[in-house]
């Protein structure tokens, strides 16, 4: 045995991960089902490291230091079960199997619960960063056991992307954790796109601007705060005219976005949470009303109107949008940091927030400048209750709120859906509100259903006998 770690499952990702390993100075055993992307990528990129080709996993579980490190970059789902289930009966005590695939925490939670009986390692690693990334230096978010960490510490701290210095990987907590927080990272992901969509169609609606034109906008915000991988490619995307028709990229694309399903988790796993990441569900939600086709279709042809102009300063709105974007995206990451605290808490995983921000700073899809400055805020302040209190974030939505709902209030007159916009403003000053009409709320719960309420003037749980004498009486805990 002399390879230090080994890979299975040579498609695009697997592929560009083992090829960073083995740039990296490590000997790498690979394989694959089909034995021919295997000798695909011994052929063209055999020379780039030390690659150990194997046509079996017999082979492969042979070819690797013990204790064994495998790394399953398969189809999530049925696929990695099966490829799970044929490597346990090989492998030895101690061994550690990777799943480096997109698979749900749950499914990882209960992987690693099979394997413990086994005696083996089950890892959840979240991998960001798509093709590119995992070629060039992904974000890593490692779920597992210190043993296991400890084994695989050196590969993938030297194959992470690197800021400053520090590799974007770290051990975020046991079994489900790192798969927990790479759902989550894919949800501030939607959030993220649907924002920049959302400024981008208001440029475009609103002042008239041709595509060109919103990248030029894009490209000078990427020079401030909301520098960010996102937003510099929005400037490309922007400025692609499309060969064939001549005319801009992003009008020759349909407007029906999709979606893998890792928004959809984040959603429903934040409502049995009950964390409101109203931000990462409203982009959900926009991207499943885009592809609804005949609803549109159908509402189109009973409501569709003229376009409304509005007079608008376009120097004035392109600022006010970019604030407007800026408070938005603060409040959809303050969501996600609250969800994975909530996770954390729900599983039992000691989840380091500020550790989170750190890797995310370089790497994944969501990297951004943004990102140091929730680093700093979890340095200051480990136990923060919100980011959006910190003084950094207070301060940009303190400067930008009165164009924030200058921004949402034009949307609105100008018929232009901004869900994102919109929710985040809402979330904001939910919090924010001395009084809400939650209070009314509880009041017809009580009347219709005997729920009961709290008093603000005393302590204890009431009810009113709202269809006798209108009193309230205690209720005494059971
Ligand atoms: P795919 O998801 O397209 O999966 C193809 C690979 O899975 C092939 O190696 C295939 O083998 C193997 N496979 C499928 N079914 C089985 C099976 N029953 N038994 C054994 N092997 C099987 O590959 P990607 O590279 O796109 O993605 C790999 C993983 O990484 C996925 O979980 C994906 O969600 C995740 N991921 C992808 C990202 C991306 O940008 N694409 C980003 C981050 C994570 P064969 O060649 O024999 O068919």
């Amino acid at each position: 045995a002399r390879a230090t770690i080994g890979l299975t499952g040579l498609a695009t990702m697997g592929r560009n991960l083992a090829r960073n390993i083995a740039r990296n100075g490590h000997t790498i055993a690979v394989h694959n089902r089909t034995t021919a992307r295997t000798t695909a990528l011994l052929e063209e990129y055999g020379d780039e490291g030390d690659f150990v080709g194997c046509e079996s996993l017999e082979e492969l579980v042979a070819a690797i230091e013990r204790p064994r490190a495998i790394v399953v970059m398969v189809k999530a789902g049925e696929a990695t079960d099966a490829v799970v289930d044929e490597l346990v009966p090989l492998l030895d005590a101690d061994d550690i199997v990777v799943d480096a695939g997109n698979a749900h925490f749950a499914d990882t939670l209960r992987r690693q619960e099979a394997l413990a009986a086994h005696g083996l390692h089950f890892v959840g690693m979240g991998v960001s960063g798509g093709e590119e990334g995992a070629l060039d230096g992904p974000s890593i978010m490692v779920g597992g056991s210190d043993h296991a960490y400890e084994r695989l510490q050196p590969v993938v701290e030297s194959i992470a992307a690197l800021v400053d210095g520090t590799p974007c990987c770290a051990h975020v907590g046991p079994d489900g954790a790192g798969h927990f927080v790479k759902m989550v990272h894919n949800g501030i992901e939607y959030a993220d796109m649907q924002l920049i969509a959302e400024s981008y169609d208001l440029l475009r609606s609103v002042l008239g601007l041709a595509p060109a034109e919103v990248a030029d906008v894009f490209e000078e915000w990427n020079g401030g705060d909301l520098e960010s991988f996102l937003i510099e490619m929005t400037a490309d995307v922007l400025r692609h005219v499309d060969h064939e028709s001549g005319r801009p990229f992003v009008d020759v694309v349909v407007d029906a976005a999709e979606q893998k399903g890792t928004g959809r988790w984040t959603v429903q796993d934040a409502l049995e949470l009950g964390v409101p990441i109203t931000g990462i569900a409203e982009a959900t939600f926009a991207r499943s009303l885009s592809g609804h086709t005949e609803q549109r279709e159908a509402a189109r042809a009973v409501f569709a109107t003229e376009p409304v102009t509005l007079d608008v300063d376009r120097d004035t709105f392109v600022d006010q949008v970019r604030a407007a974007l800026y408070a938005s995206k603060v409040v959809a990451y303050a969501q996600g940091f609250d969800h994975i605290a909530a996770g954390a808490e729900a599983h039992d995983w000691d989840i380091d927030l500020g550790e989170v921000a750190t890797i995310w700073r370089g790497g994944c899809i969501i990297r951004a400048q943004f990102l140091d400055r929730i680093r700093e805020a979890y340095a200051d302040e480990p136990d923060l209750t919100t980011l959006l209190t910190t003084a950094y974030f207070a301060d940009a939505i303190t400067d930008g709120v009165d164009a924030w709902r200058e921004v949402v209030a034009t949307a609105v007159r100008a018929g232009v859906p901004t869900p994102t916009f919109s929710s985040s403003l809402a979330y904001f000053d939910g919090l924010r509100r001395e009084h809400l009409p939650a209070a009314l709320i509880q009041a017809l719960r009580d009347n219709f259903g005997a729920h009961t309420y709290a008093r603000v003037d005393r302590d204890g749980t009431f009810h009113t006998r709202w269809a006798e004498d209108g009193r309230p009486e205690e209720q005494q805990d059971d």
